[in-house]
């Protein structure tokens, strides 16, 4: 197929394709909202399914720069549960390329002959999308990347070959995960072993599937025009101007979920409008607003609120630690509890005290709209997987946290959240009902409360000030959107 070059529009238009997931579609659909907002015309594109789940909670009617399409899901195998997490992944990779790749080269090249939308003139794909790289590269279409993660986890993986030259990676047999590693530029003194992306403590040999994998997604950040991030300069002073000496411009234009409010794209307003949709909601699961009223009768930072986000899967066992830790602090808490996060559910013993305990100051519910929980005044803490998302969300709301770390990006995430940013406790590694009961009291009463209190609320105030006119995401997100006007082909 050709690219057709036959149109005279100078207009831009920009197909934003993300990675099949939450955690994706939610920060780049903030993204696609801006965009169209800001004059230029936006291709949103889901897979079928996604766009399916979307369509419940978001409304995904076409605007008059805001339009949504879908190609194929890729095709799930049954015999998956066997393979490890990097053969999984690349295993979905390839699904995605042959199932989508056709859907997506179509939407890439041909015009809009319904309405009066130009050709597209650049791609923003997911950082981890190999295809929709590759594809909007062979068809000629320039393409920014955008990296869901936060940079600093970025960094920890471009510093692969580091990592590898200086002996910490593979992980030798019995060594101290406590260790300080060496070969993170602008990171010395702050990382342990413990503490790199999970992937590198899954590395046997420097050939198998994890170091692919890692090379995979370095090498995209420096295939494209540009790399987006959604965080805030002040977040990383010291790794994103290294960044920028290696890479193509970085654009840092978060938190996105804010920078929507100052645009006055999320106003309640047009919530009442759409009774049961909600124009600003990305949310792929019916959320319980049940747990709002549940806040509503609760003190003032009164409450934990726990989430794993979407994609964490913890055994029995450890789901009745933190029950327990919980439970056995005396405060109140509010659980988000997918129905696919316990393994094994079914032969959960649930004691007397932990159903007292729950009854008496605990609400568990399935899905919760994230965002409004940890805005209520009613939330004290925020027990988190560290996802990056779910750690911005925390700190534009200024409620320090207590992090468990699950995969990946969680590792770095939650150690910057503790030893940086200094605005939560870090308890990766460990699972231990007594270890929750004595962090959630560290986070919820006394002397490091308040310095936790203190610390989140200045970094909700620096998030709040890189969105407001003049503010380093305000300005940056405004050259983005000139960088992709610019862009001719
Ligand atoms: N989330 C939500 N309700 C829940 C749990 C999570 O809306 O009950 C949202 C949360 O606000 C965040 C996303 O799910 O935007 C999770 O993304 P994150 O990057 O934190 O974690 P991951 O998807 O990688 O697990």
């Amino acid at each position: 197929m050709e690219k057709n070059t036959s149109s005279s529009s100078s207009a831009a238009h920009v197909l934003i394709i993300p990675f099949p997931a939450q955690g994706h579609v939610t920060p780049m659909l903030s993204l696609a909202k801006l965009l169209s907002f800001s004059g230029v015309f936006t291709t949103f594109v889901n897979t079928e399914s996604i766009h399916r789940r979307l369509s419940v909670s978001s409304d995904l009617t076409d605007r008059r720069r805001l339009r949504f399409r879908a190609v194929p899901d890729p095709l799930t195998g049954g015999a998956d549960e066997e393979l490890d997490f990097s053969s999984k992944f690349i295993k979905l990779q390839e699904s995605m390329r042959s199932c989508s790749t056709e859907a997506y080269k179509k939407l890439l090249l041909t015009e809009e002959l319904a309405g009066e939308w130009p050709p597209v003139t650049c791609v923003i794909a997911d950082g981890i999308l190999d295809y929709a790289i590759e594809v909007a590269g062979e068809v000629g279409i320039p393409t920014l990347v955008f990296r869901t993660s936060s940079p600093c986890c970025a960094w920890a993986f471009a510093s692969l070959p580091s990592l590898i030259h200086h002996g910490i990676i593979p992980f030798p047999a019995e060594c101290d995960m406590d260790e300080i590693v060496k070969g993170v530029e602008g990171m010395e003194g702050i990382l342990r072993r413990r503490d790199l992306p999970s992937f590198m403590r899954m590395v046997k040999s420097t050939e198998d599937n994890y170091i692919k994998l890692m090379n995979g997604f370095n090498s995209k950040l420096i295939i494209g025009k540009a790399i987006i991030f959604n965080s805030f300069d002040a977040l990383d002073p010291t790794i994103l101007p290294i960044m920028s000496s290696y890479y193509p411009p970085i654009f840092t234009i978060g938190p996105l979920h804010l920078l929507t409010k100052f645009f006055n794209i999320s106003n309640e307003k047009e919530q009442e409008q759409e009774p049961g949709k909600n124009p600003c909601s990305s949310s792929l699961r019916q959320e319980d607003r049940a747990c709002m009223t549940w806040l509503d009768n609760q003190p003032d930072k009164s409450v934990i609120y726990v989430s794993f986000g979407t994609v964490t899967v913890m055994s029995p066992e450890k789901f009745i630690e933190f029950w327990y830790g919980l439970v056995n602090s005396g405060h109140r808490f509010l659980w988000a509890v997918r129905e696919d996060m316990v393994k094994g559910k079914q032969e959960m013993e649930v004691t007397k005290e932990m159903e007292e305990g729950t009854k008496e100051r605990g609400c568990m519910v399935e899905w919760v709209p994230q965002k409004e929980v940890l805005a209520h005044r009613a939330v004290g803490c925020f027990l988190t997987h560290s996802g990056w998302n779910s750690t911005i969300e925390g700190m534009v709301a200024g409620v320090p946290m207590i992090c468990w770390p699950d995969l990946v990006d969680q590792m770095v995430n939650s150690r910057f959240v503790s030893d940086v940013w200094r605005i939560g406790l870090d308890m990766k590694d460990t699972c231990d009902r007594n270890i929750v009961e004595r962090m959630v009291r560290e986070v919820m009463e006394g002397e490091i409360a308040l310095e936790l209190r203190s610390s989140a609320a200045r970094m909700a105030d620096l998030a709040r000030k890189s969105v407001e006119e003049n503010g380093t995401s305000r300005v940056n997100f405004d050259s983005l959107v000139s960088y992709i006007k610019s862009i001719e082909l």
